[in-house]
């Protein structure tokens, strides 16, 4: 096992015809766990999305990008939805955090069946006048799967996509992470056909992380006798970037009207931070001023 604690790794394989991503991720989803004290199958839901988060906001340049990964499925979990930034930072939430469903007859958690049918919204700001926005049915549910569709339709780059948590007896995190294999447009079929024959004897991530991989070697095995380099190694953390400040931006944004009612009404307005829980609480005089 690593020293490091949660980190990603980012890189490239056969000549720059495939890049490459991979996480580690337990403490961090731990830390959301914790937070919005999930049940098993809803911090596998939204682990699994936070790993691939961290993933793919390092695929964007600029150091005030935002990506937005939104999971509208029909299920009991309601949506799931995580956003992170290029540097490493991601968060998230469900609508609801208590969803106890039966194990698949695998034994294995019942993603999909938490997060049922829907859509995948992905949304990336990069300060342009209309942030890139797109939105591909879930295949199956269980995120792995539905990011590589993403990938595959929306952004027109075949990718493999594997993303695990796994979650001891007593509910906290045991492991975490996964890994992203991206095909570029000039890779040749000997490439193509060596990576398809890897994934499809691969084993389930949570397997490789529960042995002790690290991502770089998660990376070797699904990229065996392929020439792997890494660029790049970073720390990633579950942080919420809100604050006073931003809140009252949003209180204000609600409108005067709205305002002066919360003020007649008389009594201070709590708020709580969706991704971090964070309470901030306004009293009538604060709400006076933002008036
Ligand atoms: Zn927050």
């Amino acid at each position: 096992m690593s020293d490091m604690k949660d980190y990603m790794v980012r890189g490239t394989a056969a000549n720059d015809e495939l890049r490459v991503f991979a996480c580690t991720s337990a403490e961090l989803v731990e830390k959301a766990r914790s937070i919005h004290d999930t049940t098993p199958v809803v911090t596998a839901a939204l682990g699994r999305l936070l790993s691939a988060a961290t993933m793919m906001g390092s695929m964007m340049k600029g150091e005030k990008d935002v990506l937005t990964l939104n999971l509208n499925g029909d299920g009991p979990v309601g949506a799931v939805c995580v956003t992170a930034n290029s540097k490493g930072d991601v968060k998230g939430f469900v609508n609801n955090p208590y969803v106890d469903i039966p194990l698949k007859p695998n034994g294995k958690l019942d993603v999909s069946g938490a997060v049922g049918k829907g859509f995948l919204n992905v949304i990336r700001d990069t300060g342009m006048k209309e942030p890139y926005n797109s939105s591909t049915e879930l295949v199956s549910g269980e995120v792995g799967d539905d990011l590589s569709y993403y990938f595959a339709v929306s952004e027109q780059t075949p990718s493999s996509v594997g993303v695990g948590v796994l979650v001891d007896v007593d509910r906290t995190v045991l492991c975490a992470g996964g890994f992203i294999v991206q095909v570029m447009p000039d890779a040749s079929e000997e490439t193509i056909s060596g990576l398809e024959k890897n994934i499809s004897k691969l084993s389930s991530v949570t397997d490789m992380l529960r042995k002790g991989l690290t991502p770089e070697e998660v990376l070797q095995v699904v990229l065996e006798g392929f020439d792997v380099q890494i660029m790049e190694k970073r720390p990633i953390f579950f942080d919420c970037d809100c604050n006073r400040e931003k809140v009252e931006r949003a209180i204000i944004s609600v409108g005067s009207k709205e305002l002066q009612s919360m003020i007649d009404e008389g009594k201070p307005v709590e708020t709580e931070c969706r991704f971090c829980r964070k309470k901030y609480v306004f009293e009538i005089d604060d709400l006076k001023k933002m008036l």
